[in-house]
Parts: structure tokens; C-alpha cells; sequence
């Protein structure tokens, strides 16, 4: 989104006024001075963390990574072909873009605490929150809540933001191993999920979990093939090469009599194990 049209929607945490583009290429609030660095065309509304490590571009798509990615894509576009391409979509933790070509045409906001090229502010929500209260149609956060060690704070500035009848668009991983340490701070079950709608007045609309039991098979190889195959020696690691190799094998057979993974309401799965959680809050 433009700097310009972007402008509409910030306002000063302090006062409440707009901002405005600035002397030496900095926004500042119209009222009281407050001044918001700039890094190129970028909003720099809180300080990028420390322990950062940006992530590289990569493609993703319908068909692209792990069928956990590939089951957010579908979250996403199912629900995009159902919305007004006027509807203005906050991105958050939009990274390098990892949905902007589902996005492509939407009236959307990237957001992140990292400067990327891709992204439009940088700001955490659950430091500071720039946006107009009631602004927002619908704020994206395709596994990044995981990411947020203050979860209360983030679902707070969310809901202040968004506007009486918009939607948040939240996928969170449950069983997948943790990553982009140190930054990976929390697995939530549904009904903490449930609870977080009770707290800030978010309607749940749809609230589903991801199985996929073949994913986690192929995780526990791994676990097995990595951390204790490597560390054997002789005829103990031969052995061991050996039957972790049958048993890859049988997985591979399996894949295609069970199938990819499905998605279904936590509430009457037979397996407490989802990959992760989708779900739809509408704000009241
Ligand atoms: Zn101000």
C-alpha cells in the first residue's frame, strides 16, 4: 500500500491525530511533534528486535512446502473468494510476502517488525498500535501468533483495531517443531483458541484443526534419523540405517492409501494431534 493512503489510518498513540510526512524524510504527528523514523518509504514504529534474523525470499504457492502451508494458502484464498476486493487486509507478520500474490489486487497492509522490501510498516503490535481504532476489515496472521511472546497484547491491539464485524484470519501451528529460534514462543489448543474470542470480543466463525498423520510420521523419522542414528557407531548405527530405512519405506507405501492430511472440527477429531489450527474470529 501507498505511504499516502497508509497516512489515513495512523494515528499518534499520544494524542490521536494523523501523522504527516516530515522534514529529512520522517512522519510526524500533526499535533503534538512526535516524530516516526522512516527507512526508505517505511514506517518504523518500533525498533527491530535483536535476536532477528531475516528470513530469505522464498516462493510459495498452492502447491509449494509442506501440506500445513499448502493447507493456509487454501485457508486463505477459500476465504479471499468470498470477500470484496475493497476490503482493506492487514498482513501481519507478512515477512517477504510469503501470501502477497494471494493477496495481489487486494487493498492489503504488509506489516512486520522487520524493514523487508516487501513490507509497508514496521510495527509490534504489541508494543505500540499506529492504527485508527475500527479501521481494519480483516487482519491476516498465517502462522505468526507463535511467533508473539505477549499474545494478549497482540489479540488486544487487533481487536481495537479491527472493525465491529471484521475478521481475523489466524493459523497456528500445534505439532510442528519449533522454528526461527529463538523467536518461537508458544503452541495453543483450541480451546485456549475459544477462550482468546471470550477475552476480546471475537466471535468464532469457523475454528478447525489440520490433521495430517503422515507429516508426523515423517517428523518422528526425522527425530529419529538426526539426533540419535547420527551419534551411533558401527554395527549399532548399521542396524539401526536399516530398519529406520524399512520404515521409510513402509511410509512411503502408506502415503498414497492414507492420503494428505484433512481438516475437521477439533471438537470431533479422533486425533488430539493437529498439525494446526485455522480459524475465522469475527469482531462483535
Ligand atoms: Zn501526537
Amino acid at each position: 500500500m501507498r505511504l499516502n493512503k497508509l497516512l489515513e489510518i495512523l494515528v499518534c498513540e499520544g494524542c490521536g491525530e494523523g501523522f504527516q510526512l516530515g522534514q529529512g524524510g520522517v512522519l510526524r504527528c500533526s499535533q503534538c511533534g512526535k516524530v516516526v523514523p522512516m527507512q526508505g518509504n517505511i514506517p518504523m514504529f518500533t525498533d527491530i528486535p535483536d535476536e532477528i534474523q531475516p528470513s530469505d525470499k522464498e516462493i510459495r504457492g498452492p502447491d509449494v512446502g509442506t501440506p500445513w502451508r499448502q493447507a493456509n494458502w487454501q485457508f486463505l484464498t477459500d476465504w479471499l473468494e468470498t470477500q470484496n476486493t475493497d476490503k482493506l487486509i492487514l498482513d501481519v507478520g507478512a515477512g517477504r510476502g510469503d501470501f502477497a500474490e494471494a493477496l495481489e489486487g487486494r487493498n492489503s497492509i504488509a506489516l512486520d517488525v522487520y524493514p523487508y522490501p516487501e513490507v509497508d510498516i514496521v510495527c509490534d503490535l504489541t508494543k505500540t498500535n499506529p492504527f485508527r481504532p475500527a479501521s481494519i476489515d480483516a487482519v491476516l496472521m498465517l502462522n505468526v501468533l507463535e511467533h508473539i511472546y505477549d499474545t494478549h497484547a497482540m489479540l488486544k491491539s487487533l481487536a481495537e483495531l479491527l472493525k465491529p464485524g471484521g475478521k481475523l484470519l489466524l493459523a497456528i501451528p500445534f505439532m510442528v517443531k519449533m522454528h526461527q529460534i529463538p523467536l518461537d514462543f508458544v503452541r495453543y489448543t483450541h480451546f485456549t483458541l475459544g477462550q482468546f474470542g471470550e477475552d476480546y470480543g471475537l466471535e468464532i466463525e469457523q475454528l478447525v484443526g489440520f490433521y495430517d498423520p503422515m507429516f508426523f510420521l515423517g517428523e518422528g523419522i526425522r527425530n529419529i534419523q538426526w539426533p540419535i542414528l547420527r551419534k551411533m557407531r558401527g554395527p549399532r548405527q548399521y542396524m539401526g540405517r536399516l530398519l529406520l530405512g524399512g520404515i521409510r519405506f513402509l511410509a512411503h507405501l502408506m502415503q498414497p492409501v492414507i492420503g494428505p492430511g484433512h481438516i475437521k472440527s477439533p471438537y470431533e477429531a479422533f486425533s488430539l494431534a493437529p498439525t494446526g489450527y485455522q480459524v475465522v474470529y469475527k469482531k462483535k
